[in-house]
């Protein structure tokens, strides 16, 4: 499994190499080389269905004069995205709590608002100033002249296999690009094929440039078959991630790598257990 020593060995190792390609607040794009696609995707998996996130759970109504059902408007409560603190909650399951619910595993949220207006996501007050909605202006229901909403709201620590609303965000990947060029007669016209503007003529030669770019179109290596080749690399993937607020794309990348070598740790001792003397 990538290179280094077999994982499952004692003091086996994992080596990967991570090359960041773009980073804006909630997105990350980078390259990881060092593994195959088992890894690739495991990683991606364990990214969207065990990455935990809070969002909330349950939702107890005082006053709801809306002309929407209390269940729709709980439902529309629990897509909301909650900024999470990893650190200051467990999974309930997890919690010295046995699963009962207290300050450790569950965040309130109280809401009171009196129409006329929108009811929006930031009127949802957070115990915890640390976790409150990630976004201020998500609409909940519209209110009429003299109508309430009162509610309160519980928030717990989930994965994504339980529930949708749980996933932190998008996470896709794909192989690496690989171009490779022979001695080309004519490179204006091979360069001139690629739509995205990859291949470029200096010197007279036809040049690779932002590989990362490149979504094996093939376009380059059809207009010229004598000279290109495109394929993908064997160990090297572009990792996409796109944090839908609760916790930040490295955040996110992180929790996963954490996951995935106590899977793996978990999967050592069992094995090491289920091994005849
Ligand atoms: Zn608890």
């Amino acid at each position: 499994m990538g290179a280094g020593k077999n994982i499952l060995e004692e003091g086996g190792e994992f080596k990967m190499t991570i090359t960041t390609l773009k980073k804006e607040k909630n997105k990350l794009i980078f390259t990881i080389q060092g593994i195959n696609y088992v890894t690739a995707n495991t990683l991606r998996r364990i990214m969207t269905a065990e990455v935990p996130t809070l969002a909330v759970e349950t939702v107890e109504f005082t006053k709801n004069m809306s002309v929407l059902y209390d269940e729709v408007i709980a439902h529309r409560i629990g897509l909301i995205p909650i900024k999470t603190d990893l650190k200051s909650y467990n999974l309930r399951e997890e919690c010295k709590c046995k699963g009962k619910g207290c300050a450790m595993c569950q965040l309130k949220f109280s809401l009171k608002v009196a129409g006329p207006c929108t009811v929006m996501s930031s009127e949802l007050k957070s115990k915890d100033p640390k976790c409150t909605p990630a976004y201020p202006d998500m609409p909940i229901v519209t209110l009429e002249k003299n109508k309430k909403l009162e509610l309160t709201a519980t928030a717990k620590l989930g994965k994504g296999k339980e529930h949708t609303k749980f996933i932190p965000g998008l996470v896709y990947y794909r192989a690496y690009p690989k171009i490779q060029i022979k001695s080309c007669n004519e490179p204006e016209k091979c360069a001139r094929a690629c739509p995205k503007k990859i291949l470029e003529v200096k010197n007279q030669k036809l040049i690779v440039t932002r590989i990362e770019e490149c979504d094996l179109c093939n376009a380059c290596s059809n207009a010229c078959p004598d000279c290109i080749t495109t394929g993908q690399e064997q160990d090297k993937f572009i990792f996409f991630i796109e944090s839908w607020g609760q916790l930040s794309p490295k955040e996110i990348f992180l929790k996963a790598i954490i996951v995935l070598n106590k899977k793996v740790d978990e999967f050592a001792k069992d094995l090491k257990k289920s091994k005849p003397d």
